[in-house]
């Protein structure tokens, strides 16, 4: 079931269900693709009319962030909880080490992916990275031919929202992997190019905080968090 907030649907699940769901998809025939929106990508889907149809069109929408559950809970139909993409992309990465399912990187600056890649192997013995390839490219032809030749069976796709959303609703079915998910800035988290917050900041829902502390020049962006529950609050169910 899903939970309309500002147009865009979010899958009413657990993290442990959402990767259940993921690994589903991954064993399913045709290609499929997860989003990870948070109240900044909501909010750009109000006046991205493409940016909507990415979301709402995707297999699995997750909840990222404390606003999304504080929007669905303003609305009167709260979520069960919040699902990080980054604790997302963990999960299953952990499942498909175990079953020897391949994994390619798609994103950040150059030489990003390939050091995630070796912190990943690292992290999830049996873990297969198909390949590897930085997001600042001008075709999308021969980054599908990369992902297609490497038969990745999942594409994380981490160019920032709403490019990736964008990028794997056309492009996903020709990239042949079954299942590709949008990640955002997780691939600079997994090189340790950049910090995750501390995990009493994680579990109190402050991530976004801590972002802003480390990285000033991100409160135009965190600027669409007020806005967003403004929103959110005018569109209350009676
Ligand atoms: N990026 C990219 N290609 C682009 C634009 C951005 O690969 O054309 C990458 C960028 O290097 C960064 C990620 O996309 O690694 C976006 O990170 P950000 O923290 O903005 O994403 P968020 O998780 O906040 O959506």
């Amino acid at each position: 079931m899903r939970i309309e907030i500002l147009g865009v649907g979010f899958d009413n699940i657990t993290m442990e269900q959402a990767v259940a769901e993921g690994v589903r998809l991954i064993n399913t025939p045709g290609a499929h693709y997860a989003v990870t929106p948070n109240p900044e990508i909501v909010e750009v889907c109000r006046t991205d009319p493409e940016a909507m149809e990415a979301v709402r069109n995707a297999d699995l929408v997750l909840a990222d962030g404390i606003g999304i559950i504080y929007g669905a809970k303003l609305l009167g139909t709260p979520l069960k909880g919040r699902v990080t993409g980054i604790g997302f992309a963990q999960g299953l990465m952990g499942e498909m080490a175990q079953n020897g399912k391949s994994l390619f990187l798609l994103g950040a600056k150059p030489g990003v992916a390939e050091k995630a890649a070796d912190k990943l192997r690292a992290a999830y013995p049996g873990l297969q990275i198909a390949g590897t390839r930085d997001g600042y490219f001008q075709e999308d032809g021969p980054v599908l031919e990369e992902i297609r030749a490497s038969g990745a069976d999942v594409a994380f796709v981490c160019l920032g929202a709403p490019k990736q959303e964008k990028w794997m609703r056309k492009n996903g079915a020709a990239s042949g992997a079954r299942l590709l998910v949008g990640l955002g800035g997780c691939l600079d988290v997994f090189s340790g190019e950049v910090q995750r917050a501390p995990e009493i900041f994680q579990r109190l829902g402050l991530e976004w905080f801590y972002r802003l502390v480390k990285n000033p020049s991100r409160i135009g962006r965190m600027m669409k968090l007020p806005l967003f529950l403004l929103h959110t609050a005018g569109e209350r169910r009676p």
